[in-house]
């Protein structure tokens, strides 16, 4: 009894933190709930930079996470395919499945690049809604910050004024920030860029990059000799500049292709926590700008 009172009491004593729940699959949609909400959130990211968000495993933790969560923020367009029905239906949270207020897809409110004219597995890991690589284009995060604001002020009436107040503060931050690396970035329209996966596919056509070829033969398949020897000439004919990868791609085709070509290989933040720099939306832009600036 005593101790039971003893609980009662320590609870009391606790500040009142009525803080929306949000379960993140990726960082960078932490990262934007973070902005849009700052301390009346508690925003969680399932995976972080160094994981592939394609391949993640539905753990009990991850479960117990979105039992808990009021919100669910993903990319969607079937990025979460292989963990998150698993890790949704397992947390036997209602509000949060697909279609309730409770579970929020950036993909949907942004038109995506490459969909795919008809699916064939044959051609590897192929999205069937298109490329969900979205949130490299920061014209997309405009796009998703206002609905993913107003979906939050749904769920906590109580800070709507809060949330849209803040979404208004960080578009007018964005455009501005927007308007520094297009003008900082110009002098790299046209480069050719060889990449890992199709990862940075939003990112090249926002900068007016030129991809030269992708070391995966096809997506979510591994680079085999025959395919690597073929981009050795097709990089070469093709000027290719640079060869980029995530933090979580294996640095091994990329370094085969570096000493094959003497292209120099960038590893690009691609999230928010995928370098030193990385820390937020804006450290993640200015940090991939400066390593695709660094290029000679
Ligand atoms: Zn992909």
């Amino acid at each position: 009894m005593k101790k039971f009172f003893l609980l009662i009491l320590l609870a009391a004593a606790l500040p009142v933190r009525a803080e929306l729940r949000v379960f993140a699959c990726e960082p960078e949609w932490a990262a934007l709930v973070m902005e849009l909400g700052g301390d009346k959130v508690n925003a969680w990211s399932a995976t972080h930079a160094l994981q592939d968000p394609h391949r993640i495993e539905a753990r009990p933790s991850l479960i117990a996470r979105a039992r808990n969560a009021q919100l669910v923020v993903c990319t969607g367009a079937e990025l979460e395919a292989g963990w998150l029905p698993a890790v949704l239906r397992e947390s036997g949270n209602a509000g949060v499945q697909p279609g309730r207020p409770g579970h929020f897809e950036a993909a949907a409110l942004v038109a995506r690049l490459e969909i795919p004219l008809k699916l064939d597995r044959a051609e590897g890991d192929v999205h069937a809604s298109g490329n969900p690589h979205i949130h490299l284009d920061p014209h997309n995060l405009l796009a998703v910050a206002a609905p993913l604001a107003k979906r939050m002020g749904e769920l906590d009436a109580a800070n709507a004024a809060h949330y849209a107040e803040r979404q208004r503060a960080f578009v007018e931050k964005l455009r501005a920030a927007i308007a520094r690396w297009e003008k900082e970035a110009a002098p790299l329209r046209g480069m050719r860029v060889v990449a890992q996966h199709r990862s940075f596919s939003y990112l090249f056509r926002w900068l007016g990059l030129v991809e030269a070829g992708t070391l995966e033969p096809k997506p979510g398949i591994e680079p085999g000799s025959a395919h690597l020897a073929q981009l050795v000439t097709q990089a070469k004919a093709r000027q290719a500049k640079l060869i980029v990868r995530t933090p979580f791609d294996s640095p091994r085709p990329g370094e085969w292709l570096a000493e094959r070509t003497g292209m120099p290989l960038a590893t690009l933040p691609f999230t928010v926590g995928g370098s030193e720099r990385a820390q937020d939306l804006f450290g993640l832009f200015d940090d991939t700008l400066a390593k695709l600036k660094a290029t000679p």
